[in-house]
């Protein structure tokens, strides 16, 4: 069920179906409905011709010819007329419409432009918010199995607006910056040769993995007990102490519901840090207890890395919504959360 950020070229992405931002002929245009139609071939406008155009809002299923992927959904966006004239209901529409035409065909991935945001006028931010929005409200309400692709073909459609970019540039040069100084004036290290997991104890985060956080755990019994959790049995615990259920606190992580299972039925999975890390904002978990959860996989959350950074940085300032941080660290080109 997961929603994924990635800068690609559509007509490249091998998922079940794609979306295009048509218009309401249907009949071939500029932008991203140009590339479409020319990788897919002239079979595309033959079958798009027998569709009799398309409204606002509605969308209509083909299949993908040349294209990689199976179907190819068009759905027409509104033309932006400055946001008083419903265009994000149409927009919103665009987005569930298409994700419903995808889920009935036994679509398992889709991959979306960002619709209205090119010759439509659609300012990028709010259309990226909209966009986002849709998606995980019919993600949430959906018992379809669906991954869904945000494809982004320029960072400024990510809603971290500039101010907020440059107070984490801060925020993560302050950081990964002073302690490389420290590493090239200790052993003159080359910057790449360092990983992270190689970094002293001292250097990384406060990691209370080696020493159980009392506060967290109640009792010296309880935390001593606790040291023979595996990553799983944490987890589940969290989840039983969160009070959230299972699936409640997957969606929230951005994971797939296979993969929860794989993780629910089996004690000793290891996780990926990416998913461990998805599950600890899910859980709105304190630094510490991210950094046993982190530590029951392997891991750890330390000052060599700018991913670990903005991570820390959200951790911090208790701003657990992984949409957002994903854009984050899509901005800043690093991996993001979730499967
Ligand atoms: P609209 O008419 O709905 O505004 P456009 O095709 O003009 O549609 O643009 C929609 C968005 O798709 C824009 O943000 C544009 O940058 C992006 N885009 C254009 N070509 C591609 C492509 N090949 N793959 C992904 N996105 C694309």
């Amino acid at each position: 069920m997961p929603l994924l950020l990635v800068r690609e070229d559509i007509t490249r992405m091998k998922t079940d179906a794609i979306v295009n931002a048509a218009n309401t002929s249907l009949l071939g245009g500029g932008g991203v409905d140009g590339a479409i139609h020319r990788a897919a071939g002239p079979e595309l406008l033959e079958e798009c011709r027998e569709l009799h155009g398309c409204k606002p809002g509605q969308a209509k299923l083909t299949r993908g010819y040349k294209l990689p992927c199976r179907y190819v959904i068009h759905t027409v966006g509104p033309v932006w007329q400055g946001g008083g004239h419903g265009e994000e209901a149409v927009l919103r529409s665009c987005y569930t419409q298409s994700l419903t035409l995808a889920a009935a065909h036994g679509c398992t991935s889709v991959a979306f432009p960002l619709i209205s945001t090119g010759r439509y006028g659609y300012p990028k931010e709010q259309a990226m918010q909209t966009a986002q929005d849709a998606i995980m409200q019919f993600l949430t309400h959906s018992d379809a199995d669906l991954t869904v692709y945000l494809v982004v073909f320029d960072k400024e459609a990510t809603a971290i607006g500039r101010e907020r970019f440059k107070e984490l540039q801060s925020f993560v040069d302050d950081r990964y910056v002073a302690l490389h100084k420290d590493v090239r004036r200790r052993d003159a290290e080359p910057l790449e040769a360092m990983h992270e997991d190689a970094l002293p104890m001292a250097q990384a985060l406060p990691s209370p993995a080696s020493a159980p956080n009392f506060m967290v755990s109640g009792s010296l019994a309880e935390a001593l007990g606790q040291l023979d959790e595996s990553f799983s049995q944490m987890l589940l615990r969290l989840i039983d102490e969160s009070g959230m259920t299972d699936a409640q606190c997957y969606k929230k992580a951005n994971i797939d519901r296979k993969l929860f299972s794989k993780i629910r039925s089996d004690l000793h999975y290891h996780p990926k840090k990416t998913t461990a890390i998805a599950f600890a904002l899910a859980l709105e978990l304190d630094l510490p207890t991210t950094q046993d959860l982190l530590g029951k996989a392997g891991f750890t959350l330390s000052h060599s890395s700018k991913f670990d950074i903005i991570i820390e940085y959200f951790i911090t300032k208790k701003r657990y919504n992984i949409l957002e941080i994903n854009e984050t660290l899509f901005a800043f080109d690093q991996p993001l959360l979730g499967a």
